[in-house]
């Protein structure tokens, strides 16, 4: 069965009689008109889908834990939609924490996770009794223990380690392996258990934390990872003797990008993670641990779209057309920042198979905003509405002002409905933290 990660388009989307593209039961031309573009399209059947994947996938271990991971798409209405599903949340960020909480979400679910976390940041975590905060290194484990001892409260912590293990992504996504800026390395493990268990005594260790890297296809990488979070939760218990009860996997599920993206389905995933588990657990005789997951792109990718309306063009003699969208790099920079490929179609004409080969390029003042290097559109014309697939995780939350270009809106679109769920920026906004000095 094809999950909702292998498909590349929300798994709502159709032509309506008109042959104008539909998705949640929207038509996409008539969203553009009312709402403007660039605007973000969300379809909630896509999201709850993946949601009820993941924990169907899943449901033979008990103990299993999903959490969402916030960076990929953090609006309120995401977060409510995820904790509605169940889903706790990771997040990196005084932003993050902060959204969650005004969107009345508590946050006893979330691990707080980062590498270098201000104390303005511990302290709210602290306050609004986050579940757990991943100690990255030494020096936010002391920090963390100040802080605890000034407020007399203890933290429930997870250790984040990097746990060796390479995957084939893209380098700037890779985080698993050993010369990386996250987590301890495991030979480090043994003094942090010992500082925590005798100096940083307001601190209790849960478990063990990493996270291997993003858009992953290999499932082996996780299948190798829990069993060395598994061995060192047994080398911990037979030095320490104390056996610790959680472990989190982080996430990193590919998607769809484009035919060539062959991600492996949610279930595939889960029978291998489980599999490796349940061996590891044996052949290491311990409990059966908590085990977190922690998807983000996997969890919003698919259900997202970027709507943009087609402007001016550019025919390089003996060369490549160029179609200009009204947005680009500052409301999806992973083109220019990775080399990130994306499939489009126009979504206000019939395929009738007329097709051009064209570049889309973004209007924004850098050669390297070209959002798509070379795709086959059905006859693009300016004022057509183009629709970019799987723009729905790295998309907004990466977003940027540049060029003083306003923030696209996002639209939430349900059984025929749609509703904003963030408000274009104004300009107003823009300036509003502008002073002008006087000195
Ligand atoms: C980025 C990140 C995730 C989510 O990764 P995806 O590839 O978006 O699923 C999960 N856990 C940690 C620690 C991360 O840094």
């Amino acid at each position: 069965m094809k999950t909702t990660n292998q498909n590349i388009k929300p798994l709502t989307t159709k032509r309506n009689e008109k042959g104008n593209l539909t998705i949640g039961g929207c038509d996409l031309t008539e969203l553009a008109q009312k709402y403007s573009t660039p605007l973000y399209v969300m379809d909630k059947e896509t999201l709850v889908s993946i949601a009820r994947e993941y924990k169907d996938a899943f449901k033979s271990y008990p103990k299993f834990k999903p959490k969402f991971a916030s960076k990929a798409l953090m609006t309120s209405a995401i977060a409510k939609i995820m904790a509605d599903e169940g889903f706790g949340f990771d997040v990196v960020s005084g932003g993050e924490i902060y959204t969650i909480h005004n969107a009345g979400i508590s946050l006893e679910n979330s691990t707080f996770n980062g590498n270098n976390k201000s104390r303005e940041e511990l302290e709210l975590a602290i306050a609004l009794d986050i579940g757990r905060v991943s100690v990255d290194n030494f020096y936010e484990l002391e920090l963390l223990d100040s802080i605890l001892k000034e407020k007399n409260k203890t933290q429930k912590v997870m250790l984040r380690v990097t746990p060796g293990i390479e995957c084939h992504t893209h380098e700037y996504i890779q985080t698993g392996h050993l010369d990386s800026k996250f987590g301890f390395d495991l030979t480090q493990l043994d003094s942090v258990v010992e500082l925590i268990l005798n100096k940083y005594t307001n601190v209790e260790i849960m478990g063990l934390h990493a996270h291997v890297g993003s858009q992953i296809f290999e499932t082996k990488v996780w299948v190798d990872e829990v069993e060395v979070l598994v061995k060192e939760i047994k080398r911990i218990k037979d030095k320490f003797g104390i056996e610790l009860q959680e472990i989190n996997i982080g996430g990193g599920l590919g998607i769809t990008y484009t035919e060539c993206d062959t991600p492996p389905s949610t279930y595939e995933i889960a029978e291998k993670i489980l599999k490796s588990l349940n061996e590891s657990i044996k052949k290491y005789n311990i409990k059966e641990p908590v085990l977190y997951i922690e998807p983000g792109r996997s969890m919003v990718g698919t259900a997202g779209v970027s709507l943009y309306t087609l402007g001016s063009s550019k025919q390089v003699p003996n060369g490549r057309k160029y179609i200009a969208v009204n947005g680009g790099m500052a409301d999806n920079v992973r083109p220019s920042m990775y080399g990130a490929l994306y499939t489009a179609e126009i979504a206000n004409k019939k395929d009738t198979n007329i097709k051009e080969k064209v570049t889309i390029a973004g209007k924004f003042c850098e050669s390297g905003d070209i959002l798509i290097k070379e795709i086959e559109l059905e006859k693009p014309e300016k004022g057509d509405i183009l629709c970019v697939y799987n723009t729905g995780a790295y998309g907004y939350s990466m977003a940027s002002n540049y060029n003083l270009m306003l923030k696209p809106a996002m639209v939430l679109v349900n059984n025929s409905q749609s509703a904003i769920i963030v408000n274009r920026q104004t300009y107003e906004q823009l300036v509003q933290n502008d002073k002008i000095a006087d000195i």
